[in-house]
């Protein structure tokens, strides 16, 4: 007997959302960002679904670049890390990834073996984290056609686009055009989902969206659905014990929840071994026939505890939505003080995903 705790993903909506950044994305096209197992909804799954949509996938590495062919699908695919051994490069070439070189020794294990995949180079904005500095850019590339090697794309990442605040996502994108203007004609790319909603930004040839595409806001402050995205998970499980509580009585590990007042607690067969965050502070909503109940004390393992006493006629077996539909996931990770990339990315494999 199944435990019906699961996810339910919805295909339309992503579709729905890939749409949405193409629109977005003005005369540029998106590709699909689709690692961490499409951000916990499957790799395949989400490739295979997007397939007509989308003219690439983008992925961190190589295993997820090969689990694009092994799904049968024959797009090109960016390696947004490029490859960590020099003995990675043959495959690329001969599967057609296109690599990312954003480090020297990348560049020494181009130019010193055989292969000849595509490159894209990656250009240090501002962000520090991957890429060469503006000023080396040109001489990198110079070093890479004489080896033999087709340049067809530069990128770059921001550090600040989700802060509507911020100049630096303009200063990036400046930095970021100068250093790579004279290399045309090659694609170029900056925009991850929240460039999309930033008015005046330069999309370049290809945008990148990530965490839009799964319905859940790459912008502060904001959830998904005020921008007109659909959530693509809904996590979902039952009440499975219900028990009246009187004043004073506590819920759970270390007693950490106390009823103020007599309290109908309800059980929910989900915790932190399924992925929902420990760290969800009481108050945290989920969904229960049409009600937002509060989550109260510690997260367990395998279950949590709510307070029903707002909900009406609540029994064992009602459906529980922990995010999703009611609940955006983008309101459940504040409540834990992250953010909703590692809410999605760490649903566990326990719970099963069933695509709707
Ligand atoms: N591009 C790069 C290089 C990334 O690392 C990521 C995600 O981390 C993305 C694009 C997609 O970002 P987002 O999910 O915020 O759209």
């Amino acid at each position: 007997m199944p435990r019906q705790t699961l996810a339910r993903i919805h295909l339309d909506n992503l579709r729905h959302n890939f749409r949405l950044a193409g629109d977005r994305a003005g005369s540029a096209r998106a590709m699909a960002v689709v690692k961490a197992d499409g951000y916990g909804h499957g790799l395949e799954r989400v490739a295979r679904a997007l397939s007509e949509d989308t003219g690439h996938y983008a992925v961190a590495c190589l295993e997820e670049a090969v689990a694009i062919r092994q799904a049968g699908l024959t797009h090109p695919v960016l390696l947004m890390q490029g490859v960590h051994q020099a003995s990675d490069l043959p495959l690329c070439a001969a599967e057609g990834f296109t690599v990312v070189v954003h480090h020297k020794h990348q560049l020494e294990w181009l130019e010193s073996g055989n292969a000849r995949p595509q490159v894209w180079l990656k250009v240090n904005s501002g962000m520090n984290r991957l890429g060469f500095a503006p000023g080396e850019v040109r001489a990198v590339c110079r070093r890479l056609v004489k080896a033999g090697i087709a340049v067809t794309g530069a990128m770059t990442h921001f550090a600040c686009a989700d802060d509507e605040t911020s100049q630096r996502t303009k200063e990036q994108t400046l930095v970021f055009d100068e250093a790579t203007a004279s290399l045309a004609p090659i694609e170029r790319s900056v925009a991850n989902s929240a460039a999309h909603f930033r008015p005046g930004q330069s999309m370049f040839d290809w945008t990148r969206p990530g965490v839009m595409l799964y319905g859940s806001s790459p912008m502060l402050g904001h959830h998904g659905p005020e921008l007109g995205l659909r959530a693509v998970m809904t996590l979902e499980s039952r009440l499975i014990a219900v028990r009246q509580l009187a004043p004073g009585e506590a819920v759970g590990y270390g007693e950490a929840w106390r009823c103020a007042r007599p309290t109908l607690m309800g059980m929910v067969c989900i915790g932190y071994g399924d992925g929902y965050p420990r760290h969800a502070r009481s108050g945290t909503p989920v969904g229960i026939r049409g009600t937002r109940a509060p989550l109260i004390g510690r997260v367990s393992m395998d279950m949590l505890a709510v307070d029903l006493t707002g909900v009406e006629n609540a029994a064992v077996g009602d459906p529980v939505e922990l995010w999703g539909r009611t609940i955006p996931v983008d309101e459940v990770a504040a409540c834990a003080g992250t953010i909703s990339y590692e809410l999605l990315t760490g649903v566990t494999h326990r719970v099963p995903r069933v695509e709707v």
